[in-house]
């Protein structure tokens, strides 16, 4: 890869969009933890992300694309190459009666309290994920017993040059992991939701609930990653985590939330190193007492090959 200062002197030749270098990307992560990385790019347009990455492609600068950072443990030491932010080129939703094309960085809580409005439901029960939309389909983000491709017809995205709509149909999707959108070239741009028509009074008194369902079993007043492994099949993680009395267990300003053993808060000036000790501690625990190894359901962008393997990854 060339030199950070050749790289951002390249792209503001050709860049409509925003540019910053070393970025601290504890800002732009819902846990408020991670390291600065090299150029942090938000394109105005789609036609100034695709070219962006045509850019560090050819030039072989590695690339990250960042929703809201609410799935995400970015390393101390941050993460080399370009992350790109689509909150502006990707950040409109088109109804047409019953479905909704909603761009990659529109934020999940705000499109269903536009489908609301409309009222358009069969996705009030997301209202509290905090991510965006290209998150969300990445994850097949889900909750209260449904989840993200119950409602997808279709998604546009980046696959190296071309842009492609795939049906549902040809995505490979599962619990929480889209096989799809593991190849890293491939950036999702919208999706296309199918909607209910519901009564709006109705909608809001559900979208209500399940918000007091959230605010009552999860500590969402702490910066955290919401869920850190995902819920092995017939079990919940939280259950395996609390039997094993790991609640309050701490390293540094991280600590295992009294209210729900599977959230690893922050409580105060957490590193990346102290959450990823506790989730080694955990895994540990876990398969001792249950014999059970727990896959991470978080992503961990920026570590060593050696941090990735003492939990199971790399
Ligand atoms: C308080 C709290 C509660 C939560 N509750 C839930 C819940 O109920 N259910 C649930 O499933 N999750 C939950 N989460 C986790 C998280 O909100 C979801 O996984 C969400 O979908 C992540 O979206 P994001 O935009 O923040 O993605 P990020 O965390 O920014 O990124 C996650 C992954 O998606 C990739 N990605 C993001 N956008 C794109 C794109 N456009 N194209 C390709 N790849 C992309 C990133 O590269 C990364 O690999 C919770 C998190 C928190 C903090």
């Amino acid at each position: 890869m060339k030199n950070t200062v050749t790289v951002i002197r390249d792209i503001r030749t050709f860049f409509k969009g925003r540019l910053s270098e070393n970025e601290p990307l504890s800002a732009h992560t819902w846990y408020q933890i991670g390291g600065p990385c090299s150029i942090y790019a938000i394109p105005e347009t789609t036609d100034a992300l695709i070219q962006l990455i045509h850019y560090c492609r050819s030039n072989g600068v590695p690339v990250f694309v960042l929703g809201k950072g609410s799935n995400l443990l970015v390393s101390d030491s941050g993460i080399s190459g370009v992350v790109i932010d689509l909150s502006e080129c990707c950040s409109f939703t088109d109804f047409d009666e019953m479905r909704v094309t909603a761009g990659a960085g529109v934020q999940v809580p705000k499109l269903v309290l536009d489908c609301e409005k409309k009222s358009l439901g069969g996705i009030e029960m997301f209202a509290g994920i905090p991510g965006t939309v290209g998150g969300a389909i990445k994850m097949n983000a889900g909750c209260h017993g449904k989840e993200f491709f119950d409602v997808t017809v279709s998604v546009n995205f980046l696959d190296g040059d071309s842009i492609e709509t795939w049906p549902k149909s040809k995505i490979e999707f599962s619990y929480r992991h889209v096989k799809t959108f593991d190849d890293p070239a491939r950036i999702i741009l919208s999706a296309t939701l199918q909607l209910e028509k519901t009564d709006i009074a109705v909608l809001t008194e559900k979208r209500k609930h399940f918000m007091k369902i959230r605010q009552q079993t999860q500590p969402i007043n702490l910066p955290s990653s919401g869920s850190v492994f995902k819920n092995p099949a017939g079990d919940h993680a939280a259950r395996l985590i609390d039997a094993c009395g790991l609640k309050g267990y701490r390293r540094g300003g991280a600590v295992i939330s009294e209210k729900h053993a599977n959230f690893f808060v922050n409580e105060g000036n957490a590193k990346a190193a102290d959450v990823l000790e506790i989730i080694r501690h955990t895994q540990a625990v876990v398969k001792k007492q249950f014999g059970i190894k727990l896959e991470l359901e978080v992503k961990l962008v920026g570590f060593t090959s050696e941090e990735l393997h003492s939990v199971g990854l790399a």
